[in-house]
């Protein structure tokens, strides 16, 4: 199952793929007041909302849809005309991201593998949608666009062994992890935090699409690239990560908790290289689509 938050007419709203076209999941949800009843209390609710309020989302909407097709209901809800897509959460509690999670990455900056994860945090406010313009700030001298997978979460997780980890994610998508290089670098320098260079506003490209777990078998066998104006920049494999998905989970959660609609983005392959005004930027995973942005 493929979701994503659109906006349509003024109106946002929840969107299922169902076909080559989609479905206003939001207007059919709101049908059944008693089967989500959470949704009075949230009438303009997120694709976040939705999490936060929804134990297991994969299941819950496998079951919904299956009785809106059986007594085809189903087609009273498919958009009709263009929507606009936006990001898929736009109110997280927090992005996770990971430093130095592909052991190539590390290498082209000069840095050892890390012995464990090596965590910092971009602000919410970075995160924007596909074909919003990333805006390269005056001041800066080198801006980097990084792809990442990002695993959002589904499920409360609070000191969640491994083996249960995989419980607690809601689905994937696409994160640019864009930095001003010079910033963080100088930050580095000086024993400073790195927060500044990864959360300037549009820093947090995301999306278009949340992938449920039943349409990515293994999250760990996806081809990652970056392209720049068309050309292959970054070009690896999810596999590649250090720290796996599971690992991730459990040692972030055993430090704080994960709540629902948190993402982490997992850590970027090796390839970097500076972006100016006037590029585009891709960003492909094999079964999440394309999430593309211009720098302007
Ligand atoms: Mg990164």
């Amino acid at each position: 199952m493929r979701l994503c938050f659109a906006s349509q007419h003024n109106g946002s709203f929840v969107a299922l793929a169902r076909g080559d076209g989609w479905v206003n999941l939001s207007q059919a949800m709101r049908a059944y007041p008693a089967k989500f009843s959470w949704l009075l209390l949230y009438p303009e609710h997120t694709l976040v909302d939705s999490l936060r309020h929804t134990v297991d989302l994969l299941r819950t909407l496998t079951e919904f849809v299956a009785d809106l097709e059986n007594t085809r209901e189903i087609d009273r809800y498919r958009v009709q005309g263009q929507m606009q897509i936006l990001a898929p959460t736009t109110n997280p509690s927090k992005i996770v991201a990971l430093g130095r999670n592909y052991a190539a990455h590390a290498a082209e900056r000069g840095k050892a593998v890390p012995t464990e994860p090596v965590l910092f945090a971009k602000a919410p406010s970075s995160i924007i949608g596909p074909q919003a313009d990333i805006v390269y700030p005056d001041g800066v001298q080198r801006l980097d666009p990084e792809i990442e997978l990002g695993v959002v979460i589904g499920r409360r997780a609070r000191r969640v062994p491994e083996e249960q980890a995989m419980q607690h994610v809601a689905g994937y998508t696409i994160v640019n992890d864009v930095t001003a290089r010079d910033v963080q670098e100088i930050a580095q320098d000086k024993g400073y935090p790195w927060f500044v260079s990864k959360s300037m506003d549009t820093f947090c490209p995301m999306g278009p699409y949340l992938v449920l777990p039943d349409e990515v078998p293994d999250p760990h066998a996806l081809e990652i690239t970056l392209r720049v104006n068309g050309e292959v920049r970054q070009h690896s494999n999810t596999g590649m990560m250090v720290f796996k998905i599971p690992q991730l989970i459990a040692y972030i959660s055993q430090r704080m908790t994960l709540e629902p609609g948190d993402i982490i983005a997992t850590g970027t392959p090796e390839g970097i290289a500076p972006i100016q005004r006037g590029d585009v930027v891709e960003c492909s995973i094999t079964g999440l689509g394309t999430l593309s942005n211009c720098v302007v």
